[in-house]
């Protein structure tokens, strides 16, 4: 949508083609049914949350950022607001009124939608270009449709997403197209996506929502993702923004010997003043039960498994707890370890890690190295950010670069 309309600034006349019924399914669904469009930090801020590939994307920032997008979509007619963490969402709290901006600014360019409109083939052909060798040797004809139909066209651009909820229409076309014309492609994972977790106790804390954790994840025994927040326990292992940052460094990672992820349940005390605090309770403790006070440590539902998970015993008298027990807990408490086996999969993951390799497209235009007149904006391309409004940012600043690129016929 943004492509299309970047494009037709240009003087263009532009086709939008959607598979779907409606546009914007995706859109539709961000932010919890909010859309959190994008995120009002400083450009500094930006880039720290991009994972993959930031520098690629500098150019088309610098020329439609944050500031951009959010008075881009206020003269469209949808008033927005910033919420906690600089996060931005339509005063209505309704993300159809992003779509519904975006819908404006379409037909107010006099932009062809054509709804039900499935993309099948990229249609190229040989391209010489006399006064520059390395020019690339193919050029744009047009596109193929499902229905058989070929339109022509100077200038294609391919915004069709990754595979994440493939339920919206975001299912992989675009690789293809990328593929059958020469791109490289970086192998597509779930991102910001929940961890499947191995230990059994795990999934006994099902619900449990822990606030002002730390998680470090490490991959192959290196620590590569540590953060403050929160995390949720659930059936299958565990959630929550902590877990869902994590993931795309879990993505990025090339090859996965082991993954754990520890956790610090008392991130504020350092071990000596937690170990302090574990003496002071076993004192005042003095012939109560072990597991009778571990509801003043814990909260109570993990409070009743610590004695399964660390082999303590429940009943021993809290002045009998030696040292070396102390030391259990502390550990449990400070370096709680829990085994990665994997994420959940792609109708799950709110983002795809990977895509088409970005070494492929010119980052000061979006257009393909290898096919004039081609173009490749947001979730194809192998680009992905934290939770916060970039993942959008991203789709729109790459968007408007490739609609306003210049092309040669
Ligand atoms: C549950 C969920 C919540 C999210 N929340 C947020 C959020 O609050 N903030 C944020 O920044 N990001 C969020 N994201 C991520 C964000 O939605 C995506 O990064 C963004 O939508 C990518 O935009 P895109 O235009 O590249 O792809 P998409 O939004 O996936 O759009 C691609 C479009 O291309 C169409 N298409 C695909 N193939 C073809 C074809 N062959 N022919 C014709 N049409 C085709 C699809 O039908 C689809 O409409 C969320 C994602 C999910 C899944």
């Amino acid at each position: 949508m943004m492509a299309a309309v970047a494009c037709a600034d240009t003087g263009d006349s532009v086709i939008l083609l959607e598979k779907n019924e409606k546009l914007g399914k995706k859109v539709f669904i961000t932010g919890k049914g909010r859309c959190n469009v994008t995120n009002a930090c400083d450009r500094d801020a930006f880039f720290s949350h991009v994972v993959s590939n930031p520098k690629f994307l500098y150019s088309a920032y610098s020329q439609f950022d944050n500031e951009a997008l959010m008075e881009f979509i206020e003269a469209n007619g949808t008033a927005l607001k910033v919420e906690r963490g600089n996060r931005v969402f339509p005063v209505s709290d309704h993300s159809y009124d992003i779509i519904d901006a975006f819908k404006r600014a379409l037909s107010k360019r006099k932009v062809d939608v054509r709804l039900h409109c499935e993309v099948k083939d990229i249609l190229t052909e040989e391209y010489v270009d006399p006064e520059d060798k390395k020019a690339p040797s193919k050029i744009i004809k047009g596109v193929k449709l499902s229905s058989g139909e070929i339109l022509s066209a100077d200038k294609v651009i391919v915004a069709t997403g990754g595979v994440s909820y493939p339920s919206t229409g975001s299912t992989g076309d675009g690789y293809d197209f990328a593929s059958k014309t020469g791109h490289k492609l970086v192998a597509s994972k779930p991102a910001l996506v929940p961890f499947t977790t191995k230990e059994e106790w795990v999934t006994k804390l099902q619900g449990l929502t822990l606030k002002n954790v730390k998680l470090s994840l490490h991959i192959n025994d290196k620590c590569v993702y540590s953060e403050q927040g929160e995390l949720l326990f659930t059936h299958f292992g565990i959630s929550g923004p902590l877990a869902l940052t994590a993931s795309s460094y879990y993505a990025k990672a090339d090859e996965i010997k082991s993954a754990y992820v520890y956790l610090d349940l008392k991130p504020a005390l350092s071990n000596d003043e937690f170990d302090k605090r574990l003496i002071r309770e076993f004192e005042n403790g003095n012939r109560k039960e072990f597991k009778n006070i571990l509801g003043e440590l814990y909260p109570q539902k993990l409070a009743s498994l610590v004695c399964d998970i660390t082999g303590l015993d429940p009943y021993k008298r809290c002045n009998e707890i030696s040292g070396a027990e102390r030391k259990t807990l502390l550990k449990f408490t400070k370096e709680m370890k829990i085994t990665i086996t994997g994420t959940r999969d792609f109708n799950e993951a709110i983002i795809t890690h990977g895509g088409v390799s970005v070494k492929d497209i010119n980052p000061k235009t979006m257009e393909s190295k290898l096919v004039r007149n081609l173009y490749f904006a947001g979730e194809v391309l192998d680009l992905d950010a934290h939770t916060g409004g970039f993942n959008l940012q991203i789709a729109f600043s790459t968007g408007y670069l490739a609609g306003k690129s210049g092309y040669e016929s």
